[in-house]
């Protein structure tokens, strides 16, 4: 039911009825954690419909991830009703796929290619293949210059809008020069297989913008309310992007659009991905005549646990001080553990969760799971299951990664878009039907040759032209090329995505495969492909977003197996997972969980090593970014926080033990309650009791267990331990390659086995003393 424009004010404080009522000049709203910036944003937006006469259609949002996009439509619809419906509110990448499609006309002028309106989008995965086919043409040692690191700089490049061009130009010694090169070639190859990478979505969206004058004014004129939040995450060319649309008084006749964002550069946790607070601490320079508004009271956590907060980011050189309060009293104390092992803590946290419930505090919803890095999850996991505790894990070994759920879609991307190399070289031989390698690179051969497409040569083997392919591989070709068609002629002829999806996995015997097989791994691979079967009939259900009637006109009608897609590579980016029911306790990695809150937080491994990371201890930048990324962690919580850690954790096979993690010591210990440290431990964690769930007969406990798989099997299992990766042996004089410091040399040695160090000058980018256990990014040449 929509509300009156004053409903929308009511309860807010002076500070965030002044940024909703705001009018005309840009808007920052700067202010810490939990104190309403989120809620600011979506009462702005619910006054502009309510109370300024603004459509729906002139409002764009950005928001970090998809599931905030949502919650966000959700909550504007709850404050004005179904007209909400024609605002666009996503993420930077959809809301670019969402324009780019529209403007396929002048994106194909802008790359000079015929990039179709139905472009593939490759992800981090799809870009690395890609990257090591374009580094094996260029004959680049794969050790050397291993695909993830140039991956990693040509992304660099597009977060900083630089070019191909610009980039060999400004290619300083021998890495970037390389690099410069596969940027250049790695463009080409996405031309021709009419894809973008995520970076793309953004970087060519800014290029269409700038170089098609008329189509930056079309969509300032349309969206005269630009809002975005957590901008402190925005990297350069989401800056710019962000710029162009709401253009300048110099730019057009058009009045500037009305821009608010919002953000908390204490929050600022992807650095890695080029994202920078000089958005937020320049704020008032890049926008001339804007408006700051500061928020300091904080709605969301007990005193307790924001005096923690505010002590530990405290310890941040360079940051502007800002102190947060709260009504709501001191709440209960920090709850502190030390555990044996990393099994003890995860026994540690499923009891305190049992107990929890047990009382009636609260619900398996209401409680999350934090930890540094996805592998992290996996005891959590097995203690789990093992107590029949339901839960999902957000992130991490996601079901869109798993390779027969990869395979499927990558059919469906070749049916959707034929020139899709990536995808077409991924299923020509899966599953196995005679097409080897030395034929598939004979084809590649001829592509390059002749300069045609993968996909043309594919066609031309089909029909006897490349003499070089002994005519086995011809007839396996042909047979390949004619079931493509005649599965793309289900496509033409209008089916719908889950029956086509359904014929790719019978004719190609892919399922037949799996079903005949008794590995059981494969089992549970039939179940996922069955799950995304599922999902495609759901989307055709669902029918997509409502649009407005000027929008639904010119989205093409034959595009639904290219807007499936299009959904599931977006939605497969960054958080998420499709949502799963009610009460079941979260687990995520702390930078997931941004943005969100839980009455009850369990923040686990805090060790020097884990969290803060390995990487960051020698490195002040990036230890302040760490701490950033506890404050982050501390400050989801509501009521209770729990904060652990372990003397021994298994590190890629080894045990290790760590110390405790610096920002412990940063927390007035009069916040804390131990409730085991280190001089009380006990031996084995049998010392741990269970409560009466695990004590229950066999049956139920499976019962249990199994509904406890059943929330995870969506985003697929765990395939167990990780790769063993064993310490790296180092000496003076040792050339290494760091995955983000590049070449260096080894100046010094210290210490042994998992003491071992070693210096490392790496040029331009300084001298650094490095960690040399299992898990750094190094290698030797
Ligand atoms: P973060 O920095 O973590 O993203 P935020 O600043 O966006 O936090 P919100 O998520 O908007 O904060 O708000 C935190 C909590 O406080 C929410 O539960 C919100 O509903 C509540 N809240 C915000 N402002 C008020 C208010 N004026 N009165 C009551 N509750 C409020
Ligand atoms: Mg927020």
């Amino acid at each position: 039911a929509a509300e009156g424009p004053d409903a929308l004010l009511d309860g807010l404080n002076p500070q965030q009825r002044e940024a909703v009522l705001h009018t005309g000049s840009p808007l920052l709203v700067v202010a810490g954690a939990g104190s309403g910036k989120t809620k600011v944003l979506t009462h702005r937006i619910g006054y502009l419909l309510a109370a300024r006469d603004v459509h729906p259609g002139q409002v764009m949002a950005i928001t970090f991830t998809n599931k905030a996009a949502a919650e966000m439509k959700e909550r504007v619809t709850a404050l004005v009703g179904p007209r909400a419906n024609a605002m666009w509110v996503s993420t930077f990448h959809s809301m670019c796929v969402r324009l780019l499609r529209r403007e396929a006309k002048q994106l194909r002028e802008l790359l000079d290619s015929d990039m179709s309106s139905s472009f593939s989008i490759y992800d981090a995965d799809d870009t690395r293949r890609l990257v090591t086919l374009v580094a094996r043409d260029l004959d680049l040692d794969p050790k050397r210059y291993p695909a993830r690191t140039l991956a990693a700089h040509v992304s660099n490049h597009k977060n900083e809008l630089i070019d191909p061009q610009r980039a060999a130009a400004l290619a300083a010694g021998d890495l970037e020069r390389r690099v410069a090169e596969v940027y250049a070639a790695y463009q080409r190859r996405l031309g021709e297989a009419n894809a973008l990478d995520f970076d793309d979505l953004i970087m060519r969206t800014v290029q269409l913008l700038q170089a098609f004058p008329e189509v930056a004014e079309h969509y300032r004129r349309r969206f005269r309310h630009v809002l975005v939040d957590e901008y402190q995450d925005t990297n350069h060319a989401q800056y710019v992007l962000v710029r162009e649309l709401v253009g300048t008084e110099a730019d057009s006749e058009v009045e500037p659009s009305e821009l608010c964002v919002v953000g908390d550069a204490d929050q600022s946790i992807y650095a890695f991905r080029g994202a920078t607070i000089r958005n937020i601490v320049e704020f008032e320079r890049d926008f001339p005549n804007a408006r700051t508004i500061l928020l300091e009271q904080n709605y969301r956590s007990t005193q307790t646990i924001l005096s923690a907060a505010n002590a530990v980011i405290a310890r941040n050189p360079n940051r502007r001080d800002k102190r947060l309060w709260t009504e709501a009293g001191d709440g209960h104390k920090i709850i502190g553990y030390v555990a044996d092992n990393e099994h003890d803590e995860a026994a540690f946290v499923a009891s305190e969760i049992d107990k929890l419930v047990d009382s009636g505090e609260c619900g398996n919803g209401d409680i999350a799971v934090f930890y540094r890095t996805n592998h992290q999850s996996r005891v959590f996991e097995e203690i789990f299951i093992r107590l029949g505790l339901p839960y999902r894990v957000v992130g991490g070994v996601r079901f869109y990664e798993r390779r027969e759920v990869r395979d499927a879609l990558a059919y469906l991307r070749v049916l959707a878009n034929p020139e899709d190399t990536v995808s077409l070289r991924r299923i020509l031989n899966v599953p196995k039907r005679g097409i080897g390698d030395r034929a598939e690179s004979c084809v590649s051969a001829h592509a390059e040759r002749e300069r045609v497409s993968f996909a043309a040569a594919l066609r031309e083997a089909a029909a006897g032209r490349i003499p070089e392919l002994n005519p086995r591989s011809q007839r396996a070709i042909a047979g390949f090329v004619d079931l493509v068609d005649e599965l793309r002629g289900l496509v033409d002829a209008g089916e719908d995505v889950a029956a086509v999806l359904d014929a790719v996995l019978d004719r190609t015997g892919y399922r037949a495969e799996l079903e005949a097989s008794d590995d059981p791994q494969d089992g549970s691979r039939l179940d996922n492909l069955t799950e995304l079967v599922t999902v495609a009939r759901e989307f055709t259900e669902g029918a997509g977003p409502v649009e407005e009637a000027e929008e639904a006109a010119d989205v093409p009608a034959q595009d639904s197996l290219a807007a499936f897609l299009e959904r599931v590579s977006l939605v497969a980016d960054s958080d998420s997972v499709p949502e799963q029911g009610e009460g079941v306790v979260t687990l995520m990695t702390l930078h997931t969980a941004k943005g969100l809150e839980f009455p009850v937080v369990f923040c686990t491994g805090w060790e020097d090593g884990v969290f803060p990371h390995l990487r960051a201890l020698s490195e002040p930048a990036e230890l302040a970014e760490e701490r950033r990324l506890a404050y982050v962690g501390i400050t989801r919580a509501r009521q209770r926080l729990y904060l652990s850690r372990s003397l021994m954790r298994s590190a890629w096979g080894q045990p290790v033990t760590n110390p405790a993690s610096r920002f412990l010591d940063e927390i007035p210990h009069d916040l804390l309650d131990w409730r085991r440290v280190e001089s009380e431990r006990s031996g084995p964690s049998a010392a741990t009791t269970w409560g009466r769930r695990s004590t229950g007969g066999d049956s139920a406990q499976a019962g249990l267990a199994e509904r406890g798989m059943r929330t995870t099997s969506f985003r697929g299992w765990r395939s167990g331990g990780e790769a063993a990766a064993p310490a790296l042996k180092l000496e003076v004089g040792d050339r290494v390659n760091h995955d983000k410091y590049g070449l260096g040399t080894v100046v010094a040695t210290e210490g042994s086995g998992p003491r071992a160090t070693a210096t490392i000058d790496f040029g331009s980018a300084g001298t650094i003393k490095l960690m040399l256990i299992g898990g750094v990014p190094l290698v030797k040449l």
